[in-house]
């Protein structure tokens, strides 16, 4: 089975499934980027800050797939936001991936306390409009930062990649996106494996009910939620096993048992984009 688009607000489309790289050590990206290649993922997300373009970009060399087939994320990092340094930045991640454009590009964070991201979204503008990134849009933005950037620049994110997962679900930032035409993108779908999601009575319940595993019965939900995902593993057999959800769909009676866990066990698992950064 294809994986299905999400149609974006600037009349473009996102593969709703992909494979994110968070964590992956640098020496080993390349090799893991090529295994989820082969495992048939095509929608690769990646961040500056991940310190691991290179190994995508290398991994995406290799393959031999045609450019046009891939859709590539990558964020500008905190410390790199402002009117020209983003440019810079985002010069920079682009020569690391050894790539024409980007699919998607991201502010990574807000952060509120350095007052730059509305100068950074401009910037992000003006990245968009020199075609090198298809796609602009935003990360742990909540909703008095989207209402800003809105307000203050008249172009709207076409995605805000924040934290969710069962146990924190961000309903006001998933209302307001859904009102203005916003894509959802799930970071940490699985929580991490912070607390003890698979083993919960309605994930496990769903997967037994479905003869699915767990992570895979979550990723279904985050899917029939109508967001976009991106798990990680290094491992083989879970990339595959991560990939493979399209052969089953959850009942309602299923998606909302799992929606039933919002705030259960401690919520968040990252960081507060309030204050972070
Ligand atoms: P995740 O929820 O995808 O969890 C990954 C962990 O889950 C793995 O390390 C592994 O231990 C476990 N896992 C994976 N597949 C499994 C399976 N089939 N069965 C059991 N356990 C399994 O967390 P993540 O990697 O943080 O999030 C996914 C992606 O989101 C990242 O790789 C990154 O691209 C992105 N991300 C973005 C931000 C941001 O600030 N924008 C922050 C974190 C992550």
């Amino acid at each position: 089975t294809p994986v299905p688009r999400i149609q974006l607000n600037d009349g473009r489309s996102i593969p709703q499934l992909g494979f994110g790289v968070f964590l992956v050590d640098p020496p080993e990206t390349e090799r893991i980027v090529t295994d989820a290649l082969e495992a048939g993922y095509r929608h690769i997300d990646t961040a500056a800050v991940y310190g691991n373009e290179e190994g995508v970009g290398r991994a995406i060399a290799a393959s031999g797939i045609p450019r046009e087939e891939l859709y590539l994320t990558t964020k500008l990092w905190n410390d790199d936001q402002g009117s020209q340094s983003a440019i810079d930045a985002f010069d920079a991640s682009l020569e690391r991936l050894g790539l024409e454009y980007v699919d998607l590009y991201l502010i990574h964070w807000p952060v509120p306390a350095q007052d730059r991201y509305v100068e950074s979204w401009e910037a992000l503008a003006r990245i968009r409009e020199s075609g090198r990134a298809r796609s602009i849009g935003v990360s742990n933005f909540m909703v008095p930062h989207l209402e800003r950037l809105i307000a203050e620049t008249g172009v709207t994110p076409a995605v805000d990649q924040i934290e969710l997962h069962p146990a924190h679900q961000q309903p006001a930032v998933v209302d307001f996106a859904a009102r203005n035409g916003i894509a959802i993108e799930s970071w940490g779908p699985l929580g991490q494996g912070k607390y003890p999601l698979l083993e919960s009575p309605a994930v496990a319940g769903a997967a037994a009910a479905h003869g699915v595993t767990p992570a895979q019965a979550v990723i279904r939900w985050h899917l029939q939620r109508g967001f976009i995902v991106f798990p990680k593993s290094n491992r083989r057999e879970r990339m595959a096993e991560n990939f493979d959800v399209f052969g089953f769909e959850l009942t309602e009676a299923e998606v909302a048992a799992i929606d039933a866990l919002e705030g259960a066990f401690d919520g968040r698992v990252g960081p507060d984009p309030h204050a972070f950064g």
